[in-house]
């Protein structure tokens, strides 16, 4: 197809604005998926992201769509680019828009802009695209269409008649849209003489076919058989199928500029086929790269334990098989005194770590135990060493010069009476107000600097709650910055219990010490002696509290008579001691820990 009669776009939206109906609908308008066939939701895959609501992996389908002119019909090819939603995914976001010229920007017309919306939106700008501004879902009766046209003409700066309106569920307004991305959607440009450059905004890892890539094709043309070249590792594969999705897998002779497809060559984990890398021919090789490159870089990390002991080995190959479809996900064994053996996971994100638990879960059958999430710190000591902490059971001894902590760019959306609730919460959580603009006398856009690791615990929650679930958040990371951590050791009779240590603010070091100490002590039988729990940083106790012995002589009820019954409770007493872990000479029962662990 030539670059004319092309044109690639993709879809934005607040999460539950409608963007996988209207991308259905768009299926169904265009003849690619016919009515019969049409299955809720055909773009999304996964079963956690049809469950949820949420797309996680990204993909293109090509549609072919006629478009009547003076000259009579031409039929233009449009190719649909679904975007993941969530902020853990922001790089994959980004290059999913890098990969076409346009973004339709889809509102829900009874909602109004959400901060989800406007992250996107951000981003989309950032790439140069051309922006359609559309309102979704103007069937329902509690649709405004007007008072959300002008909120979206306010913010990308157009005139309120220039939006659209459709339904994605009825289907009103879609063949306009259709025509209106032909019309306003730039053709791409490249050049079809120069040495093959496609960019990768995609890969999916496949039972059956290995990996599937998707790509861009920039500059020349990708041909089947041919030998290609990754420019980022300079490995070379054998293409043995390129083709196009519509809506199923179509191969083709080849990609041209501006042309949106798969590729497979057999390889079988998606870390050699990695986002935003160029693919080149391995013959006639591109000098240089497209621009844009980045190594995924996990931001959140979690201890993942198996609560039988013995599914340690499950968890290993579960984990392995994961990392095939997941270039983000790393990880390393581990051990803890407490949760025997584990491994150290490292995530985008938090729904990253929610959702990679769940399939662990769900998939391979696996109970697992997770440690309170925490980011990566670089610890430097006076002696000028270095460190990068992702366990805070590892945090090097000696003294710290300084520790640096990642920081994020938060966008808040809410109704302005809360205004007041969010920068207490804000304030609360080490934040920064950066800006604040009313997008209309009721609604107001919140921009902070937040320390990740004050977001990774319980924000969303918090700020739905002082919200009345008003309030939406999108955050990306933002480089780092220095604060005045912690180390804080939860110790029960002197012994440190590993999997309780974390890296907290100074200021609010006790606070922890005081609520995992307090825990603890609800949660652990007495033993039959003193037990004290104290928080700690170093050797410096803050915070204490008893657990008061007892003398849980269970022989004693026996009178030394009946000697069946006594070997009987002696069994019984061993029975239980199986599931408790020794913290030094404390028994500890494993649910103990769980559910001090389980954050409530
Ligand atoms: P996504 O999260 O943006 O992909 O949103 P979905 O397409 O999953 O839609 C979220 C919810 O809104 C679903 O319950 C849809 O049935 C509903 N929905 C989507 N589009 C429309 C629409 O045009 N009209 C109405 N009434 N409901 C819609
Ligand atoms: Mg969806």
């Amino acid at each position: 197809t030539p670059p004319e009669r092309i044109r690639n776009f993709c879809i934005i939206a607040h999460i539950d604005h409608g963007k996988s109906t209207l991308a259905d609908r768009m299926l169904q308008e265009t003849g690619v998926v016919d009515q019969r066939h049409a299955r809720a939701q055909y773009l999304d895959r996964m079963d956690i992201e049809r469950e949820r609501g949420i797309t996680i992996k990204s993909q293109a389908v090509r549609m072919p769509w006629a478009v009547q002119g003076e000259a009579g019909d031409s039929t233009y090819i449009l190719n649909m680019i679904d975007t993941p939603g969530h902020v853990d995914f922001t790089y994959e976001v980004s290059r999913s828009l890098a990969a076409g010229e346009g973004a339709v920007l889809l509102v829900d017309a009874a909602q109004g802009i959400e901060a989800q919306t406007l992250a996107n939106l951000y981003l989309a700008m950032e790439n140069d695209l051309t922006i359609i501004p559309v309102l979704n879902k103007i069937d329902l009766p509690a649709a405004q269409p007007e008072k959300y046209a002008e909120e979206l003409a306010g913010l990308i700066g157009c005139d309120p008649a220039e939006v659209l309106q459709v339904s994605g569920k009825t289907g009103v307004g879609v063949p306009a849209l259709l025509d209106t991305i032909v019309e306003l959607v730039p053709q791409p440009v490249g050049d079809p003489d120069a040495p093959a450059r496609a960019m990768i905004f995609d890969s999916v890892y496949d039972t059956y076919r290995g990996v599937v890539t998707y790509v861009r094709v920039v500059d020349g043309e990708l041909s089947p058989r041919e030998r290609i070249t990754m420019m980022s590792t300079r490995a070379t594969h054998e293409l043995l199928e390129i083709g196009v999705i519509s809506p199923e897998p179509v191969p083709s002779k080849g990609l041209g500029v501006g042309e949106v497809g798969y590729l497979i060559t057999g390889v079988k984990d998606v870390r050699q086929s990695k986002v935003g890398d160029t693919v080149t021919g391995e013959r006639n090789q591109a000098a240089q790269a497209l621009g844009g490159y980045k190594e995924p870089r996990p931001m959140v990390f979690s201890g993942l334990y198996p609560i039988d002991g013995s599914d340690y080995p499950i968890l290993r190959d579960a984990l392995d098989r994961l990392k095939l479809n997941d270039a983000a996900l790393v990880y390393e064994p581990e051990t803890s005194a407490a949760l025997g053996f584990g491994f150290r996971v490292g995530f985008l994100g938090m729904l990253h770590l929610e959702i990679v638990r769940e399939r662990l879960e769900r998939e391979f059958d696996l109970d697992l135990i997770s440690t309170l999430p925490n980011v990566e710190y670089d610890v430097v000591l006076d002696d000028g060493s270095t460190f990068e902490v992702t366990n805070p059971s590892e945090f090097p001894s000696g003294r710290v010069a300084s520790i640096t902590e990642p920081i994020v760019r938060a966008t808040i959306l809410a109704p302005s009476e809360f205004i007041g609730a969010i920068m207490e919460l804000c304030q609360n959580r080490r934040g920064t107000l950066r800006g604040m603009d009313y997008l209309s006398p009721e609604r107001v856009e919140m921009r902070y600097t937040l320390p990740l690791a004050e977001i990774v615990f319980d924000f969303f929650d918090a700020l739905k709650s002082r919200t009345r679930g008003y309030a939406s958040l999108d955050y990306e990371p933002d480089g780092s910055q220095e604060a005045d951590l912690v180390k804080v050791d939860i110790l029960l009779q002197g012994d440190t219990v590993d999997a309780f240590s974390a890296i907290v603010h100074r200021d609010k070091a006790y606070a922890y010490g005081v609520q995992m100490a307090t825990k603890l002590k609800e949660l652990i039988p007495r033993q039959q002696f003193e037990v004290p729990v104290q928080a700690a940083i170093g050797s410096r106790v803050i915070a204490r509290e008893t657990i008061r012995a007892i003398r849980k002589d269970v022989l004693a009820k026996c009178y030394g008579g009946d000697i069946s019954r006594k070997r009987k409770l002696l069994e019984k007493q061993k029975e239980g001691k199986k599931r408790m872990k020794m913290v030094g000479s404390v028994e500890v029962p494993q649910e103990a820990f769980i559910a001090a662990l389980s954050q409530d």
